[in-house]
């Protein structure tokens, strides 16, 4: 009877690692049947991908894939179509590409609306929100906003900026060790910033990221990555925070700072 019990036990204790070893197999397939397909979407429709040199864009797909299997996609409104799944994580894999953890483990569901809808009390439509349900995005709002790729306006990034956050310090669960610890030197340097943009001085960021200081992070998120150059430009100290916390330059051809040791 206990060994039994033990058996069960130890089942249950292997069964994540199982199923993620077979989830990463099927990738090792799919990667192989369809990356031309896929490197070409994503080209099409991700300028930071298309700016990856070959080894970058390898590692890129390949992370996209395995969050693409580990998310379960919810439809609301629209036809499923390959595109969406592909395109949303790499979303969230271009923001978290320098980082060691990039799974944002916590959020198990992605809800993909067709258009901006009403949430909560609040009068004013959304095109994307993150509450512990999940992660929910328009996908008209989505497209157009990659598809513009140098307004500073991208409701992808911003969501998987608030997701990142939520993973690291609400929830803890996805957290990555690196930008758990240096979240704080980001926070010295973007607070004063923070702080003087709520007395109304302007700058390369969106007022939006007025708002309040989660509101800054992910404005912060959006222009760090659309407007790279001005934002370097003009908030030099804020811009090297942001690179040190993600471990990436998007400035620079390879974007990772420092690589992870090979295992
Ligand atoms: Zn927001």
């Amino acid at each position: 009877m206990i060994g039994l019990i033990l058996f069960g036990l130890a089942v249950a204790r292997l069964t994540p690692f199982v199923w993620v070893w077979a989830k990463k197999k099927k990738i090792v397939r799919v990667y192989e049947e369809k990356h031309r397909d896929f490197e070409a979407l994503l080209c099409r429709h991700n300028p930071y991908f298309k700016s990856l040199a070959k080894a970058g864009r390898e590692r890129f797909l390949r992370r996209s894939l395995l969050f693409m299997e580990l998310k379960k996609f919810e439809y609301i409104d629209l036809e499923p179509d390959e595109i969406m799944p592909l395109l949303i994580s790499a979303a969230a894999v271009q923001l978290t590409f320098g980082l060691e953890n990039f799974l944002l483990d916590y959020f198990h569901t992605i809800y993909i609306l067709k258009d901006k809808y009403r949430y909560g009390v609040y009068n004013m439509p959304f095109e994307g929100h993150v509450s512990e349900e999940g992660i929910y995005l328009s996908w008209n709002h989505f497209v157009r906003e990659y598809t513009d790729y140098s307004d500073g306006q991208n409701v992808g990034l911003h969501e998987m900026a608030h997701a990142l956050t939520y993973v690291n310090f609400t929830v803890q669960n996805g957290r990555d060790n690196a930008f758990y610890h240096h979240f704080n030197d980001f926070s010295l340097v973007a607070r004063p910033i923070f702080e003087r943009m709520q007395t109304g001085e302007t700058n390369v960021l969106d007022s939006y990221a007025a708002t309040n200081y989660q509101e800054f992070w992910a404005v912060c998120i959006e222009t760090f990555f659309e407007r790279s150059n001005s934002f370097r430009r003009q908030l030099p100290e804020l811009y090297f925070a942001l690179c040190s916390l993600l471990n990436q330059d998007p400035l620079t051809p390879e974007k990772i700072l420092i690589s992870e040791p090979q295992a």
